[in-house]
C-alpha cells in the first residue's frame, strides 16, 4: 500500500462496514504495483453510486450513469465507481450501455490491459485474475482478453497501448501488436481531440521517445481522423524504418510544449506542416503559437550557429527576442540544446551565450522602451502615419541592442537625426 492508498483507507474501510466491497484499481494499482509515483487514485465497489451518496457527506455526482462518484475527502478527492459491465460499443467509441454488476471479476474484465485490471484490497493483498503482475514481472503489454476484439470494442485502447508500452518500457505480446497492425484503420473514429489528449500524455511520460517510436513502428500515424502531412508523415515513416530522424531525448525537457517542439524539429518538420499538425490535432491557440515560435527562431538561429557568423548570431538573436518575446526565447534555448545532430543543436557554451545576451538586453520589448509613439510625433511634430511604427521597432532595436541608452532623451535625440537623414517620410 502506498502513502495515497493509506490516505483514502477510510473510504475503503467505510463502504466494506456497510457490507459493501471496496477496492483500489486502475493505474493507482499499476503503479504502485511497479513502484512508481502514484496520482489518482480510483476505487471500485459493489455499492451502487446512491449507496455511494449517502455514506458520504461530501461527494460530487460526476458521471452517475457510468456509476462514477467523486467523493472529497481531507481535502481529495477520489473517484468511486460502482462495478460495472459494459457493452454495445458504438462507433468504436465509449459503449452505449453499462450495467452495474455485483462481481469485481467482472468489472476488471472490462479492462483494456492486463496491467491495468488488478485490484488491491482493504489488506493490502492484489487481486490479479488476469495475470497483470506476471506480465509486468515480463516487461509484457497484453489486452484483458482477445487483442483484436478489445481494440475494435474502443479504438482508443490502441493509442493508449502506445502509451504505456513507452511509458513502462514494454513489449507488446504477439497478439497485440497483430491487433494495432490489422486495426489502426478504426482510429479514424476517435475525435482529434482525444488523440492529441493522449499524445500529450505519451509526451509528458519520462520517456517520451519511447511512445514515440512504437507510434511510428505500429503506423498508427496514418490513421488519425485528420492526416498529418504528407510530408511529414513521410518522415515519420522513414525514421520508423531506421532511417535517420533520431529522436532526441524528449524526457530531459521539463515542458511539455517545449517537447512537443523538440520531437517536430527531431523530424524535420517545417513550420507550415507543423502548424498544419497542431491545428488538425485541435491544440489551443495558444500552445500553436507558442511550439511554431519555437521552430520559427530555431529556423532562424541555428543556420548563423552552424556558419559561426557572431556578429550575425547576435543581431538575428536580439531581434529574434524582440518580435517573439523572452519567453519564447527562452524555451527555444532548452529545445535547441537537447537537439541531435541532424537537427542542428545548439552547443553548450552557444547556449550560454544568447542566454547571457538576453539577461543583459536592457529593453526587451516596446512596452519597456522609454519612448511611445505620441512622445516621438510631438518630437518630430509629424502627423501619426506608418513612421511611427518603424521608428520605434528601430529605437528599439538600438536600445536593446545598447547603441542608445533607454532614456527619452537620447532616444529623441536618435530619432530627430534619423528623420533628417530622411529615412521615414512614408
Ligand atoms: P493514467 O491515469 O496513468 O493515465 P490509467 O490507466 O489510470 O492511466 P485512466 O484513464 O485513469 O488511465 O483509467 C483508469 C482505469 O480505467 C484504467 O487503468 C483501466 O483499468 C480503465 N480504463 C480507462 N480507459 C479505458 C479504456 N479506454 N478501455 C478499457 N479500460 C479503460
Ligand atoms: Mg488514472
Amino acid at each position: 500500500l502506498t502513502n495515497e492508498m493509506r490516505a483514502a483507507m477510510p473510504l475503503i474501510e467505510k463502504l466494506e462496514t456497510e457490507g459493501h466491497e471496496a477496492v483500489f484499481v486502475g493505474g493507482a494499482v499499476r503503479d504502485a504495483v511497479l513502484g512508481l509515483p502514484v496520482h489518482d487514485i480510483d476505487i471500485a465497489t459493489s455499492a451502487l453510486p446512491e449507496q455511494v451518496m449517502a455514506l458520504f457527506p461530501k461527494c460530487i455526482p460526476t458521471g452517475l450513469q457510468h456509476g462514477t462518484v467523486t467523493v472529497v475527502h481531507e481535502g481529495l478527492t477520489y473517484e468511486v465507481t460502482t462495478y460495472r459491465t459494459e457493452s454495445g460499443y458504438e462507433q468504436f467509441r465509449k459503449p452505449s450501455s453499462v450495467a452495474f454488476v455485483q462481481s469485481l471479476d467482472e468489472d476488471l474484465l472490462r479492462r483494456d490491459f492486463t496491467m491495468n485490471a488488478m485490484a488491491i484490497r482493504q489488506s493490502g493483498s492484489v487481486y490479479d485474475p488476469y495475470d497483470g503482475l506476471a506480465d509486468i514481472g515480463q516487461s509484457r503489454l497484453r489486452c484483458v482478453g482477445n487483442a483484436g476484439d478489445r481494440l475494435q470494442e474502443d479504438a482508443l485502447r490502441m493509442l493508449r497501448a502506445v502509451r504505456f508500452l513507452g511509458a513502462y518500457g514494454l513489449r507488446p505480446v504477439p497478439s497485440l501488436w497483430r491487433g494495432l497492425r490489422m486495426n489502426k484503420a478504426l482510429l479514424r473514429h476517435i475525435a482529434m481531440e482525444r488523440v492529441q489528449a493522449e499524445l500529450d500524455k505519451m509526451l509528458s511520460s519520462d520517456t517520451p521517445e519511447r511512445a514515440l517510436a512504437w507510434l511510428g513502428a505500429s503506423g498508427l500515424w496514418a490513421d488519425f481522423k485528420e492526416p498529418v502531412p504528407s510530408r511529414l508523415m513521410m518522415r515519420i515513416q522513414a525514421s520508423a524504418g531506421g532511417e535517420g530522424f533520431e529522436m532526441a531525448e524528449l524526457g530531459r525537457l521539463k515542458h511539455l510544449d517545449e517537447r512537443w517542439a523538440a520531437a517536430l524539429l527531431s523530424l524535420q518538420a517545417g513550420e507550415g506542416d507543423a502548424r498544419e499538425l497542431l491545428i488538425r490535432l485541435k491544440l489551443p491557440n495558444k500552445r500553436i503559437g507558442l511550439i511554431v515560435t519555437m521552430l520559427q527562431l530555431h529556423a532562424e538561429i541555428a543556420p548563423l550557429v552552424k556558419t559561426g557568423d557572431m556578429e550575425g548570431l547576435r543581431a538575428a538573436w536580439l531581434e529574434g527576442i524582440l518580435r517573439f518575446g523572452e519567453e519564447a526565447a527562452g524555451h527555444w534555448i532548452h529545445v535547441a540544446q537537447i537537439l541531435e545532430s541532424h537537427a542542428d543543436p545548439l552547443p553548450p557554451a552557444v547556449a550560454h551565450r544568447l542566454s547571457l545576451l538576453m539577461k543583459e538586453m536592457p529593453v526587451k520589448s516596446l512596452k519597456q522602451l522609454a519612448i511611445s509613439g505620441n512622445d516621438l510625433q510631438q518630437a518630430l511634430s509629424r502627423k501619426a502615419g506608418p513612421w511611427m511604427s518603424a521608428m520605434l521597432k528601430r529605437l528599439l532595436y538600438a536600445a536593446a541592442a545598447g547603441e542608445v541608452a533607454n532614456e527619452q532623451d537620447k532616444l529623441i535625440e536618435l530619432s530627430i537625426l534619423w528623420n533628417e537623414e530622411g529615412t521615414y517620410h512614408e
